[in-house]
């Protein structure tokens, strides 16, 4: 495809207007430039790009995509009641066919919303990795492994699904899927299993996906069960932070976990929506960019948020350290932006994702500007920061791949996926 007079924002988030992007046959950003590139005929069709912008598509760095099923199931309970008393036993009855409509529901919000990856933590693993197949989109897919007996990883089922999900799928559909390894959290695991799995990932050179101080409970309680180590501390100590780890949330991290993060080169998943629908709290992120802290984007689950619109996680994340510091500064719109895009991409370990740039995969969206909340422009980053929403996307890309266009999902069945989705939460509930 070649964009055509279109406005970009570059890697840094700066407006270039009247633009042509050039995507190749390898999926791949090959031209950027003022003009027409020497062989226009070499791309393919030609994208009236007047009044629109084209900008990296957004990378969700924490989901739990199958939970769409729970989308407004349980609601106004503190994260552990939440948890234990809702969560786990609709969760108990979900099975693979529950699974695949609500996985391909999931991927098509995604894709409405402008993600062009995510990183998912959750069970039922063969089904969501053939719909990432199918559906075109990124994602780096975890196991969620929990054990309150203390058991050794090898002797529990997580080390066969582990080792078959990476043979099977680790850089499967060109690269597009990769396998992580998971833990669910510091209070759903006992050290033997967590110390297991920290030295699978190392060995393996996989990344790794897990909840991190929550709630303030979660964390003072870590601190109580482990001589005071938080549990950033105590995951430093099993090994866990040697390899790339996603920490969704840390909303309650101390100074000297935040150096520990740093020094480990891990990455903040933070996920303002459902911190505050949960009442978790809000995480000081100025402080963590500040102390250099790689900070990514994420939705969590449908059911604490109740959506995958990374849009209005953006917003959130913006507006709320701003509220809870009483500080009109905090995150910038371009420190915003590069939040939700490239820090995404980096987090998975796609180090030629989440920028556009020459070279860079093609995972690009497409705003309509031609709206009354988005003129007149001062500076387009603040009105996609402040003013847009996800519904504004009019195009979404994948390795050159359209996936999403103008209300047309062209690797989903939608109405199938809605129907489904549907009758398998009726029916779930129905025997509860
Ligand atoms: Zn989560």
């Amino acid at each position: 495809m070649l964009f055509k007079d279109i406005s970009i924002f570059d890697g840094g988030f700066k407006l270039h207007e009247h633009q042509y992007v050039g995507v190749d046959t390898s999926g791949r950003i090959a031209y950027i430039g003022d003009g027409a590139p020497a062989d226009p005929d070499a791309y393919g069709e030609v994208y009236d790009g007047r009044r629109k912008l084209l900008m990296p598509g957004m990378f969700n760095a924490h989901a739990h995509a199958p939970m769409t099923l729970l989308r407004g199931y349980a609601e106004n309970l503190p994260l552990q009641r939440w948890l234990f008393e809702m969560v786990f036993p609709f969760e108990a009855k979900m099975t693979d066919d529950d699974v695949l409509p609500a996985m391909r529901l999931a991927v098509a919000e995604m894709l409405r919303f402008g993600t062009v990856g995510f990183s998912d933590m959750y069970f039922n693993s063969d089904v969501r990795a053939q719909v990432v197949g199918e559906s075109g989109i990124k994602c780096n897919m975890s196991h969620s492994i929990s054990d309150f007996a203390g058991a050794r990883y090898a002797d529990t089922p997580f080390k066969g699904i582990n080792d078959h999900l990476i043979s099977a799928y680790h850089g499967a559909f060109d690269g597009r899927l990769l396998v992580d390894y998971c833990l669910h959290s510091e209070y759903t695991t006992r050290e033997p299993i967590v110390r297991d799995v920290a030295a699978a990932a190392r060995e393996s050179g996989l990344g790794l996906q897990v909840h991190v101080s929550e709630t303030r409970q979660e964390h003072e309680e870590c601190k109580q069960r482990h001589g005071g180590l938080t549990p950033v501390q105590y995951l430093e100590a099993c090994g866990v932070l040697d390899v790339p780890v996603t920490a969704a949330h840390c909303v309650w991290l101390e100074p000297q976990d935040i150096e520990i993060m740093k020094a480990h080169g891990a990455t903040v998943a933070t996920c303002p929506a459902s911190n505050m629908k949960l009442g978790s709290g809000v995480p000081p992120i100025p402080r963590y960019l500040d102390a250099g802290l790689r900070v990514a984007l994420g939705t969590d689950g449908p059911a604490s948020n109740n959506n995958h619109n990374m849009f209005q996680d953006l917003y959130l994340m913006l507006l709320a350290n701003r509220g809870v510091d009483r500080d009109p500064v905090g995150i910038t719109p371009e420190q915003a932006l590069t939040i939700a895009t490239a820090n995404g991409a980096q987090a998975q370990g796609r180090e030629d994702c989440g920028k556009l740039e020459p070279g860079f995969k093609a995972d690009l969206i497409v705003l309509d500007l031609d709206s009354p909340w988005m003129m007149p422009v001062t500076d387009l980053a603040r009105n996609v920061v402040y003013a847009a929403n996800g519904s504004d996307v009019v195009l979404t890309m994948v390795d050159g791949r359209v996936l999403y266009r103008d209300g047309e999902y062209l690797t989903i069945d939608i109405e199938r996926a809605m129907f489904e989705t549907q009758a398998a939460r009726d029916s779930i509930v129905s025997r509860l």
